[in-house]
């Protein structure tokens, strides 16, 4: 798979704020990655890094297995990573061949990405008389205009109500399904859950998480368990290979996994060792739990 953006080790400080720490990730071809965080969190500093409107404290990133530098490297990006601004009293259309002028693009993008976005039918409308989600698809469309290998939003859907909201994401999606990689950043979850296939959670500014969304999901989940003997339950399984890490609480042995395993399989392997459970029960934290958990953690 062909890769469109490294980054290693990249730090930014702001005086005494350490806004991004040593971030690390790739992005490939044909994937929509979300950079998922609290405010705060280095999102929208790391975005203006590798478009170079940020300076970087050190660290590297390469656009493009680093074939290109990074000027020429931009011509095949589009970003969105502020408010939409355009010309108030000229037209949708006339505000996107106006870009094309300045960037030398053939005026046939225009209709092409309005209609992508959804507003071909209002390109004759004023920007001044447009919602801000039909700002923002505008935007979308001002982005696309050449062709983008990837297209960069920060929080696409900030401000928008729930049905600007929608339109917003399936927009994404449908650019995704097309081919063009993605990198949105956002504080939302479910955002990120329903438009993205990879997700680096980040924390002030560190990493916590990196890989695809199912994998954050998909899990391997936990047992609750109770037996007469619990360090004698507790050496039984610490000999299991699907077992993690154990934890106590209340009475209750809290058992997390690394790897499948069903409650039927774990009674058996310890009726086997001759413990008799009085509790079992097997659980899942949600993908809003793991996020929380990964959140809070110090
Ligand atoms: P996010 O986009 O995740 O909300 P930011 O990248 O905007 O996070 O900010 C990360 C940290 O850097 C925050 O602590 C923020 O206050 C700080 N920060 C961002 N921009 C500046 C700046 N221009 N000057 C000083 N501090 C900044
Ligand atoms: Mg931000």
């Amino acid at each position: 798979m062909e890769t469109i953006l490294t980054i290693e080790n990249l730090n930014k400080h702001y005086g005494r704020v350490h806004a991004v720490k040593n971030v690390c990730f790739e992005i490939k071809k044909g994937n929509v990655y979300g950079i998922l965080g609290p405010n705060g969190s280095g999102k929208s500093t790391t975005l203006g890094i590798i478009l170079n409107v940020v300076n970087r404290t050190s660290g590297d990133y390469k656009w493009f297995d680093g074939k290109m530098d990074t000027h020429h490297a931009l011509k095949k990006v589009g970003a969105i990573i502020e408010r939409p601004n355009f010309y108030p009293y000229m037209t949708a259309e006339e505000n996107l061949r106006l870009v094309c002028k300045i960037k030398g693009i053939h005026y046939d993008k225009v209709n092409e990405k309005l209609e992508v976005v959804g507003l071909l039918d209002r390109k004759d409308s004023k920007f001044r008389t447009f919602s801000l989600g039909m700002k923002q698809r505008l935007a979308i469309a001002s982005a696309l205009l050449n062709d983008p290998e990837i297209l960069i939003l920060d929080e696409p859907t900030n401000g928008l109500d729930p049905q600007g909201i929608r339109q917003i994401r399936d927009i994404i999606k449908h650019i995704a399904s097309l081919g063009t990689t993605i990198l949105l950043a956002s504080h939302l979850l479910d955002e990120v859950e329903k438009v993205c296939t990879h997700v680096v959670v980040l924390r002030k500014g560190q990493i916590l998480y990196s890989g695809t969304v199912d994998g954050i999901i998909a899990n391997e989940g936990f047992f609750e368990l109770q037996a007469n003997d619990t360090i004698r339950l507790k050496e039984i399984l610490q000999n299991h290979p699907a077992v993690d890490k154990m934890e106590d609480e209340d009475g209750k042995l809290f058992v997390y996994l690394k790897s499948p395993l069903e409650a039927s399989e774990l009674n058996r392997y310890l009726f086997q060792n001759d413990i008799i459970l009085n509790h079992l029960i097997k659980r899942k934290h949600s993908l809003e739990e793991q996020f929380l958990q990964l959140t809070n953690h110090n």
